[in-house]
């Protein structure tokens, strides 16, 4: 789903409504100073920027310019609130209060900046979405879940097995894994979240888009119109890969449900690495992963660079064709 954030935001004296491809609408807003936004703090994506920004890959992600705190406000129960918040009754309804909350965010390039009227694609990235510690939280006391089952036979009646259809449940680690392979994720190393053309335009659902076949279709649609931006994004991505395998920020880290951020206009095309709220350091026994083998339960390997391998491949056979 496409959110249109309601915030608009200047940058070279125009103004432009931003584009929010994924993720949680509360979380973002605009910046202070043009040209940048907020993301909600999370304190292990606040750690990856820190690193990033003195690791070689800094051009390929967006400026970090530090944390802001924020005063946030927002309506709500007078029952709900917490240790730490500020109340205001409303002078209409005793039982509905302003809060007013002190939010930590990270301050961003925004990259969206330097376009005009940009054309925005999201590729989750990796062959898993999920930390192995969440898969391992899920399977510490599996219960049956009928809601997981429902969500599965709405996409594909024939994926639980007979003892599942049997209970008329799925265990959640079941379903993490089974997730995966709906879309291209588990077998070509990244998905499509979300594409928003210049112009309005395409802001399909891509959580079922699987096939090679389909992806590239989504991806030859994203440039239509655009094929500058095509050699752009081979020539970006190319160089995302080498700097990839001399980093020793990928060669540290376990990359999980990041992104790659595609942006072009009629004149430029960028690509830039976003999104490391599931980025963690690797465990001491493991201090490196190769991002391109096999996964496996507790090898902790991504599969980030089987994402990027083809991307450029599919954005290579578009140029060819
Ligand atoms: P999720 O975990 O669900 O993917 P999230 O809350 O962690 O979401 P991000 O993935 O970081 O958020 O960003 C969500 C969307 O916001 C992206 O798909 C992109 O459209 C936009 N976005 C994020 N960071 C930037 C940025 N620096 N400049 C421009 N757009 C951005
Ligand atoms: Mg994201
Ligand atoms: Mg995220």
């Amino acid at each position: 789903i496409v959110h249109w954030t309601p915030f608009f935001q200047t940058y070279k004296k125009q103004r432009y409504p931003w584009v929010q491809l994924a993720g949680h609408q509360g979380n973002f807003r605009a910046g202070p100073t043009p040209g940048t936004i907020l993301k909600k703090l999370c304190p292990q994506e606040e750690a990856c920027f820190r690193l990033l920004m003195n690791d070689i890959l800094r051009p390929y992600v967006p400026e970090f310019k530090g944390v802001l705190d924020v005063n946030d406000t927002e309506e709500g129960n007078v029952e709900g609130n917490e240790a730490g918040e500020t109340l205001q009754k409303d002078s209409n309804n005793d039982n509905v209060i302003k809060r007013t909350i002190v939010s930590s965010y990270l301050q961003l390039q925004d990259l969206l900046g330097d376009f005009e009227h940009p054309c925005v694609m999201d590729c989750k990235v990796g062959v898993r979405t999920y930390l192995e510690s969440e898969l391992a939280k899920a399977k510490e006391r599996p219960k049956l879940r009928k809601d997981m089952y429902e969500k599965m036979i709405q996409v594909d009646p024939s994926a639980p097995s007979a003892e599942e259809r049997r209970v008329q449940g799925v265990t959640k680690p079941r379903y993490m894994v089974w997730r995966e392979t709906i879309s291209s994720t588990a077998t070509l190393g990244f998905r499509v979240e979300g594409i928003k053309l210049a112009h309005g335009g395409s802001s399909k659902d891509f959580k079922t888009t699987r096939t090679r076949e389909q992806v590239t279709e989504a991806l030859r649609r994203f440039v239509e119109g655009y094929p500058h931006a095509v050699p752009k994004y081979i020539q970006r991505l190319k160089a995302i890969r080498a700097t990839l395998k001399a980093s020793p920020f990928f060669a540290s880290h376990e990359v999980v449900g990041s992104s790659l951020l595609f942006v072009h206009d009629a004149k430029n095309a960028g690509i830039w690495m976003i999104d490391f709220a599931k980025t963690l350091p690797l465990p001491q026994h493991l201090p490196r992963i190769s991002h391109d083998a096999e996964w496996k339960v507790g090898n902790h390997e991504d599969g980030y660079l089987i994402g990027v391998n083809n991307l450029i491949d599919i954005f290579q056979d578009i140029w060819n064709s």
